[in-house]
């Protein structure tokens, strides 16, 4: 009888380690946000230094892209407003297409502008973003573009601060953002690759 009950005991404490052990995995995984990373494993177009134009079907954004990015980059979705962690992000540093990784604005161009998106005045230069009229919803917008890979980002609007009076209203979803010391690493990387 007494040893019966010892192996019962010795299963159950056995049993309970291996879900502490499961559990233990699970958190770790999301902590360390492994699950973006492995994202842009699977994404070959994705890069922080390679600017030539990405061209490839819709059928293969679908593979690459997570659910929510392709939704927006692709197929011209907006995410809630007051949903992005970048809304109200004041970090130094530079945000990227995430969809390509094209450098698309700085940190110092980012304002509060209210409207529940993130907020910019200024792309990182001009052909970083593409403008296209966009007359859907009755209402006359110009739609902003990723300038490497034609993603979705936003629209744009007139009444922006000072110094271009324009306030660039972009869905968090397809933004990366990098702080600046991780930034100007990469930035040094790449002088290293080319020299
Ligand atoms: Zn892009």
């Amino acid at each position: 009888m007494i040893p019966m009950l010892r192996n019962i005991l010795i299963l159950a404490f056995v049993g309970l380690l291996q879900q502490c052990s499961y559990s233990q995995t699970n958190n770790s995984t999301n902590k360390a946000g492994k699950e973006m990373d492995s994202t842009k494993k699977n994404n070959p177009v994705y890069s922080q230094s390679d600017t030539s134009k990405v061209e490839i079907s819709e059928a293969e954004w679908k593979k690459i892209l997570p659910e929510d990015v392709y939704y927006i980059a692709r197929q011209k979705g907006t995410e809630r407003p007051w949903t992005s962690k970048y809304e109200a992000l004041k970090d130094k540093g530079t945000y990227y297409c995430a969809a390509c990784g094209n450098a698309l604005f700085q940190s110092d161009t980012k304002f509060e502008s209210g409207c529940g998106w993130p907020s910019f005045y200024q792309p990182i230069s001009k052909t970083s973003i593409i403008y296209t009229p966009d007359n859907t919803h009755g209402m006359e917008r110009v739609e902003v573009q990723c300038g490497r890979c034609k993603a979705h980002l936003g629209h744009v609007f007139e009444d922006g601060p000072p110094p271009t009076g324009l306030r660039y209203c972009i869905n968090g979803v397809v933004l990366d953002f990098e702080k600046a010391k991780e930034a100007e690493k990469t930035y040094q990387d790449k002088a290293k690759k080319d020299e």
